[in-house]
């Protein structure tokens, strides 16, 4: 089966309708959350993503416009934004983003908005959290987002550590046999410095997973942003990928 990856759409419809126009043939979707927060257009998003054969995950933005998580643990600008976003939601949305979890266990694969430990808040950046996360699942890989940076984590079980790489990653990654953490990076605001959308591609059969890069128009969503009030500061790091 082939399986497209995103994670961190964050409501930037136009980032998201490149990676859907950019992806290649696929089965199904697996989103791992923050679907809404920092964007202009979360109901959008919210209906684009519900019109495909997926799976998605709750993150903390989800939460926090939900009323779920509070808002005093988002820094001034987020919790701007996400006021912005409740305020926005229609009751379908709503509803959507109450159904969902913030992590789903598989067999192979399990799902993690942040981390397998703290599913909400943990941020996966280091070799040293994300080789504490392996004892907190069973499976061989575990796919978090959040972070919005995309990065491989291995378990190396004989020396006790974990390996980890970033981007860019050219050609299509075989996962196994070592454990792995995996992170597609953020559709819609990626941190990494590459300011093009992220997503990745995963062949559950072959176990290969092939990390993209897409361009979108910037302009529009910053110029969305603009036309809502939304925060400069969130609009400005679009363009820069950070
Ligand atoms: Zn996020």
């Amino acid at each position: 089966m082939q399986v497209l990856i995103i994670s961190d759409i964050h409501a930037n419809l136009a980032a998201f309708e490149a990676v859907l126009d950019h992806a290649p043939h696929f089965d199904e979707v697996w989103c791992l959350g923050d679907v809404v927060g920092y964007g202009p257009k979360p109901n959008q998003c919210i209906e684009r993503l519900r019109g495909l054969p997926h799976t998605s995950l709750a993150g903390n933005h989800d939460w926090a416009a939900l009323g779920k998580l509070q808002l005093n643990s988002f820094n001034a600008i987020a919790r701007s934004a996400n006021e912005w976003t409740q305020r926005q939601l229609s009751a379908a949305s709503r509803a959507y983003l109450d159904s969902l979890a913030p992590t789903l266990q598989g067999h192979v694969f399990t799902l993690a908005h942040a981390s397998p430990r703290e599913p909400m808040w943990e941020y996966v950046v280091d070799a040293t959290t994300a080789y504490q996360n392996f004892e907190r699942f069973s499976s061989p890989f575990c796919l978090v987002g959040h972070s919005h940076v995309p990065a491989i984590f291995e378990l190396d079980e004989e020396r006790e550590r974990c390996e980890l790489m970033l981007a860019p990653f050219p050609e299509p990654v075989e996962l196994g046999p070592r454990r792995a953490i995996i992170n597609p990076g953020s559709v819609g605001q990626p941190r990494d410095g590459d300011p093009r959308a992220s997503y990745a591609m995963l062949d559950t059969d072959a176990l290969t997973f092939q990390f993209h890069r897409v361009p979108y128009p910037i302009s529009i969503t910053q110029e969305r942003m603009r036309a809502q009030g939304l925060p400069q500061r969130l609009i400005d790091r679009l363009g820069v990928g950070r």
